[in-house]
C-alpha cells in the first residue's frame, strides 16, 4: 500500500509540518516552497540551501515525484496531450493548449468519471479513483516542464467531475493561486462541472473569483436526461439557482457549456431558449460541436452549427463557438487514456 504523501501536494502548511517533524526551523518550509513552486524543482538533492539531513528526511517521508509522462501526442494545431502514469499504474491525461496570446493547461481531477455523460469517452468506464491534490499539481508541473514555464490559464476540464473530488480540488486550487506557491490569479482558473449543485455551493463558499463553467447541454430536463444519467444529474432549475448564487456572491460571470449533438439539442427552439437562459443568468455560452467518439451521438452539420450560433447572436446572447483543438491527435477528453489502457 502506498502511504507516502506526494511532496508537491503538501502546500506550505504541509511543508511546515514536514520541517517541524524533521526538527528544522519553520523557515525551512518557505525555502522548500521556493524550490517546489517557484523554481519547480522536486528533487531534494538539487535544493542547495537545505541541510542534507532535511533532504534525506524529505525523501524518506514524501513521494517527490509520483508520476511519469508515458506518452506525448501532438496535434497539427499545436495541442499536446500528455499521458501520465501514476504510482499505482493508473493513467491520467493533461492537455497543453497553445493560442497566439496564451497557453492553457487542461487538468484532470479523477481517474475515470462517475457521472458517465453518454457522449463522453472518459465516463464510459465509470470512476476508478479520485486524484490526490499532488497528482493534479504534478500535471501542472509536467506541463510546465514541457513548455518551460507556468501556463497563463488552467482549466479543470480534463477527465473527471472535479466537484465530486472537492477536498483535493480545493487543495490544488489553493496551491495554484497562493502568492507564496504558484501564484496564478484565480481569474485565470476555470473550474468545470457537469452541474453538481452541492459542489457549486462548496466552490461558492471558497469565495475566490474562479471562473465557473457549467455543462448545461440542454434547455430542459427531459433532453438533459438523454445526455446525463440519473445518479449525478440535477435539475436545470437547481443548477441555475446555484449559478445565480455563485454570480451574486463571487461577482463572476458563469460560463454555460453546450455540446451540440445532432438531432438531440440543436434545433432552433433550443437555441432561442438557451439565449433566454443565458441572458437571464448574465452568462456566457460556449458552444462545442460534438467531437465524435464512437458513441450513439453525432456532430451536427456545419450549417446547423452556424444557424444555432446565429440564433443565439441575434438574441443578443454572449456566445463563443469552440471548435475542438487537437481532434487530429487522439480526439476528445479521455480517448488518449482509453487507447492506452485498452491496448
Ligand atoms: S463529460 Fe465530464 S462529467 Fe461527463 S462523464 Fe465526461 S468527464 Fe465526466
Amino acid at each position: 500500500m502506498i502511504t507516502k504523501p506526494i511532496l508537491s501536494g503538501l502546500g506550505l502548511d504541509g511543508f511546515k509540518e514536514l520541517a517541524i517533524a524533521a526538527g528544522e526551523p519553520a523557515f525551512r518550509a518557505g525555502q522548500l516552497a521556493q524550490w517546489v513552486y517557484k523554481k519547480r524543482i522536486l528533487d531534494p538533492d538539487k535544493m542547495v540551501n537545505l541541510p542534507s539531513g532535511f533532504k534525506i528526511f524529505i525523501k524518506e517521508n514524501s513521494d517527490c515525484c509520483s508520476s511519469v509522462i508515458t506518452q506525448n501526442s501532438k496535434s497539427d494545431g499545436g495541442t499536446e496531450k500528455l499521458l501520465l502514469t501514476l504510482r499505482d499504474g493508473n493513467a491520467v491525461e493533461m492537455v497543453i493548449i497553445p493560442s497566439p496570446k496564451r497557453i492553457t493547461f487542461c487538468l484532470s481531477t479523477q481517474v475515470g468519471c462517475p457521472v458517465g455523460c453518454r457522449f463522453c469517452a472518459s465516463g464510459a468506464d465509470g470512476l476508478v479513483r479520485n486524484l490526490q491534490c499532488g497528482e493534479m499539481i504534478e500535471q501542472l508541473w509536467h506541463g510546465s516542464n514541457v513548455i518551460g514555464r507556468l501556463p497563463d490559464n488552467v482549466v479543470f476540464m480534463g477527465i473527471g467531475e472535479g466537484l465530486l473530488n472537492f477536498k483535493q480540488l480545493a487543495a490544488a486550487l489553493e496551491i495554484i493561486t497562493d502568492p507564496e506557491m504558484f501564484a496564478l490569479s484565480p481569474r485565470r482558473i476555470v473550474v468545470s462541472t457537469s452541474g453538481h449543485v452541492p459542489g457549486i455551493r462548496q466552490l461558492t463558499e471558497l469565495g475566490k473569483p474562479f471562473t465557473l463553467a457549467v455543462s448545461l447541454h440542454a434547455v430542459n430536463d427531459a433532453v438533459r436526461a438523454k445526455i446525463i444519467p440519473d445518479q449525478f444529474r440535477y435539475s436545470i432549475a437547481e443548477i441555475l439557482e446555484a449559478c445565480t448564487e455563485y454570480r451574486e456572491k463571487i461577482g463572476r460571470m458563469v460560463t454555460l457549456e453546450y455540446t451540440l449533438l445532432a438531432g438531440v439539442n440543436d434545433d432552433d427552439s433550443a437555441a432561442r431558449q438557451l439565449a433566454a437562459i443565458a441572458r437571464a443568468q448574465h452568462a456566457k455560452i460556449n458552444l462545442i460541436p460534438y467531437n465524435e467518439t464512437g458513441t450513439e451521438f453525432k456532430r451536427p452539420t456545419i450549417n446547423t452549427i452556424r444557424r444555432f450560433q446565429q440564433i443565439l447572436e441575434s438574441a443578443h446572447a454572449n456566445v463563443t463557438l469552440r471548435m475542438e483543438k487537437g481532434s487530429d491527435t487522439n480526439a476528445a477528453c479521455g480517448q488518449l487514456r482509453r487507447s492506452q489502457t485498452n491496448s
